[in-house]
């Protein structure tokens, strides 16, 4: 296992060159009757190193926990957490007591005040949700009472006019402006969630990922493979693997299988426009019945426009754009800006929704299952993290550390 960390409190898990020296002692060791696994023992281990795996390393950290981050891949926030529009949700969408609803209020909380704190790249720019006719007004009434229900009591109405006055290009009749929703730079949020976590301790190890697990009576072994395998014994384990953790759920031997949720895919493509965006805001079409927003416009830091993201279901993980979807996008744009020119929108990339919920099955919610949930000592299983895990990162963090408090 190859460890990328700076050490403050030195765990007691051993470093990759003294891994490498015992299975070296190993090899050259004459074959044993019955083989023992060596153990290594540590406190916490948190499973995948995206933004949401980040951030609960940091909260354990910072509580006094020894921890360990393995991630399968050469790098952190590779997968998903890299993959998103990187906004700064308000918390308007999601059902009112909803995980999603009450982790994205208090987590936008927490990170605006983050951002603050550690001069992370982030804007407030505020997002304007838009109705072209009566019916979309009703939606977007709907989504005003829902908002307010969920603790986000800054929604202002804007006539068709006065939503000109903020942004010239726009066509709406209607609109809802949401002056608490942001963008942030996701990389720089992850860079800080892990230098807060090492400085508190934590290890990172990269190119480890997890195989398998046990529940047994001493605490939970995890099988690590890649470079420098081996089996670490943990009296708390996180599994925050992303699309990896019901996988990882159903290998983890004594977790019963009606706690292992059924995954499935649903990507997203986006596309950019060439030049500088005609908006300071975010712009989203009213959210219909699909229950996914629509095609939006979102901006990054640097004021680039992108579209999107698309909604198909797909068999697994596959990151290609959907060039096909481009002409539904010129046509789901030009209804709130008439101004697209033919050829603006350019191939962009693609993420997907780590669902736990199939086609045709009722709106999923983040689903944290402790130990009360499924009976496994130490053991906290994040499934369907999907949007607005970003925002709620922090405020899940705070949820899974006090799951897992002593
Ligand atoms: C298209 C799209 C747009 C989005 N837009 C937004 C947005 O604007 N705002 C917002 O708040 N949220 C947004 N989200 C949601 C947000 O991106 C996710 O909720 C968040 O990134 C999830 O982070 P994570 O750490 O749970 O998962 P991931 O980032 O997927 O991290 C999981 C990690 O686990 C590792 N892993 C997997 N299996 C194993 C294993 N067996 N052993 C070791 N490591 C393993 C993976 O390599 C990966 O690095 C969006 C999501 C999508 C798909």
């Amino acid at each position: 296992m190859r460890a990328a960390a700076r050490r403050v409190n030195p765990p007691r898990l051993r470093t990759a060159a003294s891994c490498r020296a015992d299975n070296a002692a190993m090899r050259d060791a004459p074959p044993a009757a019955t083989p023992e696994p060596a153990h290594e023992r540590v406190d916490c281990v948190v499973v995948g190193a995206g933004v949401v795996g980040l951030a609960c390393a940091r909260a354990l950290a910072q509580a006094g926990r020894e921890v360990v981050i393995v991630e399968a891949e050469p790098a952190f926030g590779t997968a998903t957490s890299s993959r998103s529009s990187e906004v700064i949700h308000a918390g308007l969408y999601y059902p009112t007591g909803s995980l999603r609803a009450t982790l994205c209020v208090r987590g936008k909380a927490l990170l605006y005040d983050y951002c603050a704190a550690r001069r992370i790249d982030h804007r407030r720019c505020g997002k304007l949700i838009v109705a072209q006719d009566d019916a979309e007004l009703v939606q977007l009434q709907q989504l005003a009472e829902r908002a307010h229900a969920n603790g986000v009591h800054d929604l202002q109405w804007l006539s068709g006019e006065a939503a000109r006055a903020l942004e010239p290009a726009l066509r709406c009749a209607h609109a809802l402006l949401s002056p608490s929703t942001g963008i942030v730079d996701s990389h720089g949020l992850m860079l800080a969630l892990l230098g807060d976590a090492q400085s508190a301790g934590a290890l990172l190890a990269l190119r480890a990922p997890v195989l398998r697990a046990r529940a047994t009576p001493h605490g939970i072994e995890l099988d690590v493979g890649g470079d420098s395998a081996t089996t670490l014994l943990a009296t708390s384990v996180v599994n925050s693997a992303g699309h990896g953790a019901p996988p990882l759920a159903a290998a983890t031997a004594g977790l019963a299988r009606e706690h292992v949720p059924q995954r499935y895919f649903a990507k997203g493509s986006y596309f950019t426009l060439g030049g500088r965006a005609p908006f300071a805001r975010l712009v989203y079409p009213a959210p219909g019945e699909s229950g996914h927003l629509g095609v939006h416009l979102t901006l990054d830091l640097g004021g680039q426009a992108r579209f999107g993201p698309s909604f198909h279901w797909v068999d697994g993980l596959d990151y290609r754009v959907d060039e096909d979807d481009a002409a539904h996008f010129y046509d789901a744009v030009r209804r709130y800006w008439p101004g697209l020119r033919d050829g603006a929108l350019q191939a962009g990339y693609v993420g997907v929704r780590p669902k736990i919920r199939g086609p045709g099955e009722p709106a999923q919610d983040f689903r944290i299952d402790g130990p009360a949930a499924h009976g496994v000592p130490g053991l906290v299983s994040l499934f369907g993290i999907e949007s607005p895990g970003l925002t709620a990162a922090l405020a899940i963090a705070e949820h899974v550390a006090a799951l897992l408090a002593r």
